[in-house]
């Protein structure tokens, strides 16, 4: 349920509805719009006396959340969050371009990339250093190593940095390094890491499960919001259908039908949705289309020598291009980029 204040109402009001949910052993989530305050009660499994809270002072009225997610919908917040990393909005009217390799596999490599992602127009640098893979004997990242890289090219290039914590125990290590902090699909659903995220003060990508509906995507996402982080943004990078063609199936409804059920910013990643570098342009260019708030996008300077995902990963010169077409894209539909 969600309390309404007054455009009038005042902080001891606010306030005072605040105390009630807590004495009740509920938690209320204060969101500020610009025009009036909406409180968030979650925590009840019993329906709450909605009189309770009508007859307090500055209370508008109380509208109950039908669906299961409740602090991502759009009912609780009806515009959109905008996450700020100092100059960089994200969600906001200007798409937001996130580029650079699948892994950081070396200091060049990684230095190489982030200077080419830069100059095309990518705000983010992406670059994972403890990478989740089907194989244990695959590339499994440099770890340390990979973060200190990561804030090296930081450094160097003003980039802001996004990386993926694996498990609750890496997120503070993690979060000390990056900017935003990436949850993969594999574990979308591992709900101690996602209140480890949800514990930090730092920005939250979390991927779509590459078998997860989109009701159960906000779900994973309310445990974050629930633990009082609000900086959460989605990402669509494509589920596993029948198709064996592609790596996996871009779900194109799930940019505009996210965008109506959750205020939550939506990234799209064609490269993960597609794990062939040919479709990641066309495929980059229908989801800003769409309406996704931005893109992710794996690139390396010789994708033929890369230890993860190189089939999937642009070269430099094809980014740039990519950026310049889904510029024009984001313009034609009232964006910038
Ligand atoms: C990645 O971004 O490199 C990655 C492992 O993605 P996902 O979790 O979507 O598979
Ligand atoms: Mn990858």
């Amino acid at each position: 349920m969600i309390v309404v204040m007054k455009k009038t109402a005042t902080d001891k009001e606010i306030d005072a509805v605040i105390k009630r949910i807590t004495d009740m052993g509920l938690q209320p989530h204060v969101s500020q719009g610009e025009e009036r305050t909406i409180i968030g009660i979650v925590g009840h499994t019993q329906p709450i006396d909605r009189n309770v809270f009508e007859m307090m002072n500055g209370v508008e009225k109380t509208v109950p959340i039908l669906s299961p997610f409740k602090l991502s919908s759009r009912d609780f917040k009806p515009e959109d969050t905008i996450i700020r990393l100092n100059g960089v909005k994200i969600g906001g009217e200007k798409i937001v371009i996130i580029a650079g390799p699948c892994s950081v596999e070396s200091r060049e490599q990684l230095l190489e990339t982030a200077h080419a992602v830069k100059e095309a127009g990518a705000s983010i640098l992406r670059g994972g250093a403890f990478k989740p893979r089907t194989s244990p004997y695959s590339f499994r990242g440099l770890g340390l190593k990979g973060l200190e890289l990561l804030a090296e090219a930081r450094d160097e290039t003003g980039l802001y940095v996004i990386t993926e914590a694996l498990s609750a125990e890496k997120v503070s290590l993690v979060a000390s390094y990056a900017d935003i902090i990436q949850i993969g699909a594999r574990n979308m659903q591992n709900y101690a890491l996602l209140e480890a995220v949800g514990a930090t003060n730092k920005p939250v990508m979390l991927k779509r499960g590459m078998m997860a509906t989109m009701q159960e995507l906000l779900m994973s996402a309310e445990y974050i919001l629930s633990k009082g982080n609000n900086q959460v943004m989605l990402c669509e990078r494509g589920i596993r259908t029948f198709e064996t063609y592609t790596r996996n199936t871009f779900d194109i409804n799930a940019i505009p039908a996210l965008k109506m059920m959750t205020h939550l910013p939506i990234i799209a990643d064609p490269s993960h949705g597609t794990g062939k570098w040919e479709l990641v342009t066309p495929v980059a260019r229908a989801a800003i289309a769409a309406g996704a708030d931005g893109i992710i996008v794996e690139v390396h300077p010789r994708p033929e020598e890369a230890l993860s995902d190189g089939a999937q990963s642009l070269k430099p010169e094809k980014f740039a291009a990519l950026v310049r077409e889904v510029k024009a894209i984001a313009e034609a539909i009232g964006r910038s980029a």
